[in-house]
């Protein structure tokens, strides 16, 4: 259920009215409706309860009624897009965002060098891991928070934000010292504990899907990370899990467009790990371009034959540049409303 408020409700006004609400054994978070101040009451309610019960309260000028189980993601609650702006970097807009870089983090001067190189063919955000989801422990895991460090000052010396994924919850804090956007990654997307922990976090969120996931497993997930009041999430499309074996995972590119007809939140594509073949991840770029992207993350490496991880995906800078290239054209040519 959505409290519109009176256009001239101060904050002070609604978290009074949030208050009251709690007492009433609600949940209920801010939010707004097309710039108009609004509560949107995510727990304590069921079908019975009558709307008529918050219409008579202070500032409260209509009531409207959520009739799915995706509240803050779905579209009901928001008329608009949600750009989560990111230092002037603006995610959900007009512009379509890339963040490349290594799998893992693998040394300062790597890193330095990658930054450089995908900063200067187009990259607004640098990627790498420090913390690594291997499959195998015995596997590079990654360089930790020395790894955070050099990619904070690689990024930061070549103009560029940085993504860096979060594996558990004693990371988080860590993480979101160095890092601009938390990423939790497909393996996590259903840690519930992991997405409350980053939804207490005042720091941009891209959730990737899991590999076995449905469009509304993935926009549940997102539930519980907006409700905790964090409103700067991202959905990550990376490919699924299907009887193909030439690809690693089956890049879903229907997902790009559903996911912004059943939500307001931005949608960046992983063609690396959603095709793990680099020779398919300029043309997967240009599909997820061509259906709404609002972003792509890619894995590019100065020498990608000797990347730590993920090689096989992985692109040169030639080929980045390409790519980045191509997506703009393709975003100059076709754009539209989902
Ligand atoms: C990654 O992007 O570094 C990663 C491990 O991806 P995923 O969680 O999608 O497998
Ligand atoms: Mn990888």
């Amino acid at each position: 259920m959505i409290l519109v408020l009176q256009k001239d409700t101060t904050s002070a006004d609604r978290n009074e009215l949030i208050k009251r609400l709690e007492f009433m054994g609600l949940k209920a978070v801010p939010s707004d409706n097309g710039g108009q101040p609004a509560v949107a009451i995510i727990s304590g309610i069921d079908e019975k309860t009558k709307p008529e019960l918050f219409r008579s309260l202070a500032f409260v000028e209509k009531v409207v009624q959520l009739n799915q189980q995706i509240k803050l993601a779905g579209k009901e609650i928001k008329k608009g897009r949600t750009i989560v702006d990111v230092k002037g970097i603006r995610i959900g807009g007009d512009s379509l965002v890339i963040m490349a870089g290594p799998c893992a983090i693998e040394s300062k001067e790597s890193i330095f060098e990658i930054a450089e190189a995908v900063a200067s063919a187009g990259a607004s955000v640098l990627r790498g891991g420090a913390f690594k989801p291997r499959t195998s422990p015995y596997d590079f895991q990654g360089l930790g928070e020395e790894g955070l460090k050099y990619l904070a000052e690689a990024a930061q010396k070549y103009g560029l934000l940085t993504i860096s994924e979060v594996m558990d919850i004693e990371q988080a804090d860590i993480v979101a010292e160095y890092i601009d956007i938390l990423q939790i990654g497909a393996r996590n997307m259903q840690n519930f504990s992991l997405l409350k922990a980053v939804g207490k976090i005042r720091k941009p969120v891209m959730l990737k899907r899991g590999f076995s996931s449905t469009y509304k497993d993935l926009l549940m997930a997102a539930e519980y990370i907006l409700s905790e009041g964090n409103h700067e999430v991202m959905l990550c499309e990376r490919g699924v899990r299907t009887f193909e074996t030439y690809t690693r995972n089956m890049l879903d590119i229907a997902a790009v467009p559903a996911l912004k007809q059943l939500s307001h939140l931005p949608v960046i594509v992983d063609p690396s790990h959603g095709t793990g073949l680099r020779s398919l991840v300029v043309p997967m770029s240009m599909a997820a371009a061509a259906a709404g992207a609002d972003g792509l993350i890619v894995e590019v490496h100065t020498n990608p034959d000797k990347a730590f991880s993920d090689a096989k995906q992985t692109i040169d800078v030639e080929t980045f540049r390409s790519l980045v290239r191509f997506v703009a054209a393709i975003k100059n040519t076709i754009s539209y409303e989902l």
